[in-house]
Parts: structure tokens; sequence; C-alpha cells
């Protein structure tokens, strides 16, 4: 066989995808999804998520539908890469609560021949940019975005809208903190925060009340 056919043949090339979107919006779920398919067709798959995330469960990813897969904590992204040797297929879920070496670390995986699957929230609850995701957005080769849906009028909700009073903007919580909402009824107010109750008009109501 002609030699530059047999390195086709044998090198296989990595890729890096990313499933990014508000919370409730079913990144987690379609994380599971993509990993249980790399199951069936008998890949080596490893799933990691922040050691921050320890909202359901240590040992596991959670979906807010109650879904699960088995999971490994890591404290920084580096750990990723050294605890992947073997594996084929790589999930981590919550992207945007490591540092920016995720990156790098993605990019080392991909180079290497993996597919890196990377699920996060692309903005913070004031709607900026929630690093590293837009850094894994431009590098990687497939994006997937999730909409909820907004909890105000049942439009796609691609914002999360936090519930209450804290400005920090990583503030670890589900439906205690955050809620979906489309652009129309999120909110900013001048400490980025609307306190469940209190009486902000929103949108078209905001609008008609100036
Ligand atoms: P994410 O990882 O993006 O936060 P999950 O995959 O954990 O989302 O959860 C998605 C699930 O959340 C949906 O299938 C649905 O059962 C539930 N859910 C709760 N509130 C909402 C909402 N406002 N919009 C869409 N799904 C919601
Ligand atoms: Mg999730």
């Amino acid at each position: 066989m002609n030699e530059s056919l047999q390195i086709r043949t044998f090198k296989r090339a990595g890729h890096i995808e990313v499933i990014c979107g508000s919370m409730f919006s079913g990144k987690t779920e379609e994380l599971i999804r993509r990993i249980r398919r790399a199951q069936i067709a008998k890949q080596r798959v490893k799933v990691f998520k922040p050691r921050i995330d320890d909202r359901y469960s240590e040992f596991e990813i959670v979906s807010h539908s109650e879904q699960t897969f088995p999971s490994e904590v890591v404290i920084d992204a580096s750990e990723i890469y050294e605890k992947s040797f073997e594996a084929e297929v790589i999930g981590i879920d919550e992207g945007q609560f490591f540092e920016n070496n995720l990156v790098e670390v993605c990019q080392n995986l991909a180079d290497s021949g993996k597919r890196v699957i990377v699920a996060g929230l692309d903005q913070d609850y004031k709607a900026l940019p929630f690093d590293p995701m837009p850094q894994l957005l431009s590098i990687a080769e497939y994006i997937t975005k999730t909409l909820a849906v907004c909890v105000i009028c049942g439009a796609p909700a691609n914002r999360t809208q936090r519930i209450s009073t804290n400005s920090d903007q990583i503030l670890v919580g589900a439906g205690n903190h955050y809620e979906a909402r489309c652009r129309l009824h999120h909110i900013v107010n001048t400490d980025g925060n609307l306190p469940r109750g209190t009486d902000i008009k929103i949108g078209k109501e905001k609008e008609n009340a100036e």
C-alpha cells in the first residue's frame, strides 16, 4: 500500500463540539444523549465536570429532567487531559466554570484524535459572554445552541434570569436562583439581580409604564 495512503488510513482527526445556551435549555440532556450514542457505538467515553458543580451528585452529571451519566469531578482542566489517555470521546459539562486553560486542553485532546464535547453557559446572568465558552466556540468544529422556554411568555429563551440577590458572576444553583427568560423578559437591574416578587416592570410593560 502507498505510504501516504497508510497514514491517511490510520491517523484519525479529532474535533471539538460545543453545546451552549441558557440554563434549562437542555445542554446536559444533549451531552448525555451524544455520550450514550458513542457508548452504543462501543467507543470509550469519559465525562468530567468541575468541582464547583456539586449540586446533585459528585459522581454523575445530572440534568434538570433527572437524566444522569457517570462523571468524574476535576478541579482544574489540566486533570482532564491527564485522565483521558484511554478515552476516545470526552464529555465536559459546565464548561463555563473552568479556567481559560480549558481551551488549550480541548485543543490538545482534539489534536490527538479525540472527539471532545463541551456543554456550558454561553452567557452569564447579565447576558455577558461567559469565559471560556466564547473562546471554545471560536475553535470548535461543531456548535449547537440550545434554547429553553421563557417562564414569562413561553417564547424560546436564551437568557438566564437570576432571581436571588447576589451579584457574583458564579452562584451555583438551579430553580432556586435562576429562571429561563427570552430577550424581552430578561432584566438586569443596577445590581444585576431581580429578586423574586420585586415589582419591576418587564419588556413591553416597562415601555408602556415609561
Ligand atoms: P441545562 O443543562 O441547559 O441547564 P438540562 O439538560 O439540565 O438543561 O435540563 C433541560 C430540562 O429542564 C428540560 O428537558 C425540561 O425538562 C426542564 N426545564 C425546566 N424548566 C425549563 C424551561 N424553562 N425551559 C425548558 N426546559 C425546562
Ligand atoms: Mg446542565
